[in-house]
This record gives structure tokens, C-alpha cells and sequence, in this order.
């Protein structure tokens, strides 16, 4: 038995003595499932540590400080991680980078963008939100909660549901969720 601090130490060793591993070579070789490795991954990105890529994690390289391209939210003003981000673009070729799926889909009830794109939570390309699939409330620490993350294609979304939880929805459930858990009342 190993605590997550210690297996989260040799990720890192084995990743500064390599420059990638598969999570399949970190659970090997640390003997606990692929999926106790995503979480330990998952930790040690939302750190800054790591930058999770297809399969694997790879170390940040240092000479890229997460601050050095973070913009703030500006719905929370938290900073914003590159995993979680979703862009507003409008028509005159501005943008506005939410957080996450969280704060992006409620800026959607103020702002009246041309082009909407969230980011693949496993392979952290850009996808078009209305055709992404969204994981709500899953059992993951993001900047803000409930946790709300995008998925290209339904398959991974529902692999990842299988070990984080949450439920399912398609972009305007997701929307409308949102909007009826934040947004006051509209009658009040
Ligand atoms: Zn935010
Ligand atoms: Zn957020």
C-alpha cells in the first residue's frame, strides 16, 4: 500500500527521468489501477505539476510557468487551466476565456457569442461546446463546483463517468442546469 503523496512523488520521479509516461506503465509499476493513476494525475495537474496529455502525463516544462499564458475568469476570476477552458469568440474577433464549463455555460446568459468551444477534458483539444458531452458533478476537484467538464466524443464521457461519477448532459441540459442552480429565480 502506498499514501497518494508517495505515488504522486515516484509519477514524478519516473516522469523527470523520462519525458512521458502512459498512466498503463504508472499503474505497473505502482501496482494500483489506471484509474487510481488518472487521480493521482489529476491531482498533480490541477498542481501545475504535470500536464496530462492522451493516455499519460508529461512533466510542465519548466521553462512555460502556468502563469506566464493565464488569463483570469472572468465570471470567478480564477486562472485560467488550459484543460478546463472555454472560449466565447464574438463577431468581431474577440474572445472571452471562461475557467471551465462551469462559468463559460452561465456566461452564455449574458453574452451572445458566435462560436462557443470547450475543451476535451482527456485530450485538451478544442471542440465545439454545442456538440461536446458534459460530466456533471463528478467526483473531481475543479476551480469551481459542482464540477462541470466536456468530452468530444459520448464514448470517453461515458468511461470517465464510470470512475468519477456524475451525470451526463448534453450542452443545452447542461446549460439549463446551470442556469437553474445559479441564476436567482426569475419571477423573485
Ligand atoms: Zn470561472
Ligand atoms: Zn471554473
Amino acid at each position: 500500500m502506498s499514501t497518494a503523496y508517495q505515488r504522486q512523488q515516484k509519477i514524478l520521479d519516473c516522469l523527470s527521468e523520462r519525458e512521458s509516461c502512459s498512466i498503463q506503465e504508472l499503474s505497473e509499476l505502482l501496482s494500483v489501477s489506471t484509474m487510481t493513476i488518472h487521480r493521482d494525475l489529476d491531482k498533480l495537474a490541477d498542481d501545475g505539476a504535470v500536464v496530462k496529455v492522451h493516455g499519460g502525463a508529461i512533466l510542465r516544462p519548466t521553462t512555460a510557468p502556468a502563469t506566464e499564458y493565464a488569463s483570469a475568469c472572468p465570471m470567478c476570476q480564477q486562472i485560467v487551466r488550459e484543460q478546463l477552458a472555454f472560449v466565447l469568440q464574438f463577431d468581431d474577433e474577440s474572445s472571452k476565456q471562461a475557467c471551465c464549463p462551469h462559468c463559460g455555460l452561465m456566461m452564455l446568459n449574458m453574452q451572445n457569442p458566435t462560436l462557443i468551444l470547450a475543451t476535451d477534458f482527456l485530450h485538451g483539444n478544442k471542440v465545439n461546446a454545442l456538440q461536446a458531452t458534459y460530466l456533471i458533478k463528478a467526483d473531481l476537484k475543479t476551480c469551481c463546483s459542482p464540477a462541470v467538464i466536456a468530452f468530444a466524443s459520448t464514448e470517453d464521457a461515458e468511461r470517465f463517468q464510470q470512475g468519477f461519477g456524475g451525470e451526463m448532459m448534453n450542452f443545452s441540459e447542461a446549460k439549463s442546469f446551470l442556469s437553474s442552480t445559479h441564476a436567482p429565480p426569475r419571477n423573485m
